[in-house]
This record gives structure tokens, C-alpha cells and sequence, in this order.
């Protein structure tokens, strides 16, 4: 009998926790945040985004949203999509952008924009390196020169570890 009660008590705390949907009040639905207004909306009301991956990785927060203001949703998905599409094609050409480091001996061409860029820091050196190939890609150009890098020492407690920055002349 005291394994039903608890049994019984647990589901009722999970029940009285469980949001319900913002549009019809449903408890027993698997309610998920809306996209835009992140009110618990349910499978009833609320329709599914379609989600963009790219290699692996999710790279739009899919989700629900509610279905009468489907319009209104469906214009920012669009913005949110042109811009998602521009992200994907600039990691795409970052593959083939070429990256000449300061040390470079031979000749390479001209900059294209005369433009000195930064990443941002980076736990490994080659994720510097692939920011700083994405960075020139999204100028739309196609080779990075006089690349150099920089490495500071940081802390997590008593965990020391570098992190590194590139920069470089698109
Ligand atoms: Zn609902």
C-alpha cells in the first residue's frame, strides 16, 4: 500500500510542477517552450519548427510555436533561415580559404580588403585558425595573410591552460 501512495505522490508533484500550455491549459501534453514568446505550449496548439543542422550540430533553436501566430513566426523563421543560410555557405567556403602565416617566405597575393581581422580565444590553436578562415570567408574573400598568433595562460581553479587568438590581413 505505501509504495502506491508514494507512487501516487510523486506523480502528483510531477503533475502540479508540469507547465501547462499557455493556449489551452493542457497538463497532460508534452509542453515545450514557444520559440519567440517561451510560454509552455503543447503538440495541440503548438506546431514544430524545422530544426538546420549542419555537420552534426543543431544551428537554429528549433522548437514549437503556437499555430495562430503561425504568420508572424513563419517571417522570422525566414530572416532567421537567410541568416542561417549565409552562416552555412561562409563554413562552407572557409574549407577551401587559404591561410598564409607572417613567417611565409613566397609570394602571395594582394589583400583583397587591406583589412586587418581577430578571432576571438580559443582553447586549441586550430580552432583560432578555423574562426579566422570563417571570418575571411564571411568577407567574402578567399585567402588570409601575415596570420600570426597569440597565447595567453588561463585558469579554471588551480587548471592552467592556453588559450589563442589569431590574427590577419584579409
Ligand atoms: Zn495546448
Amino acid at each position: 500500500m505505501i509504495p502506491v501512495i508514494i507512487a501516487t505522490a510523486v506523480a502528483a508533484a510531477a503533475y502540479k510542477a508540469k507547465p501547462e500550455c499557455s493556449v489551452c491549459h493542457s497538463k497532460i501534453t508534452w509542453n515545450q517552450p514557444d520559440m519567440f514568446s517561451h510560454q509552455p505550449v503543447c503538440g495541440k496548439c503548438g506546431i514544430d519548427v524545422e530544426s538546420v543542422y549542419y555537420e552534426g550540430h543543431l544551428v537554429l533553436l528549433a522548437g514549437r510555436h503556437i499555430k495562430t501566430e503561425k504568420d508572424k513566426y513563419d517571417r522570422r523563421i525566414e530572416i532567421e533561415k537567410r541568416a542561417i543560410d549565409k552562416l552555412l555557405s561562409d563554413l562552407e567556403a572557409a574549407k577551401s580559404v587559404k591561410v598564409w602565416p607572417e613567417t611565409y617566405q613566397g609570394k602571395v597575393p594582394a589583400p583583397t580588403l587591406n583589412k586587418r581581422i581577430h578571432t576571438n580565444w580559443h582553447r586549441s590553436k586550430s580552432a583560432a585558425t578555423d574562426e579566422l578562415a570563417y571570418l575571411t570567408a564571411k568577407n567574402r574573400c578567399s585567402h588570409v595573410q601575415k596570420a600570426v598568433y597569440f597565447s595567453e595562460s588561463q585558469f579554471e581553479g588551480n587548471y592552467e591552460y592556453t588559450v589563442w587568438l589569431a590574427e590577419g590581413v584579409i
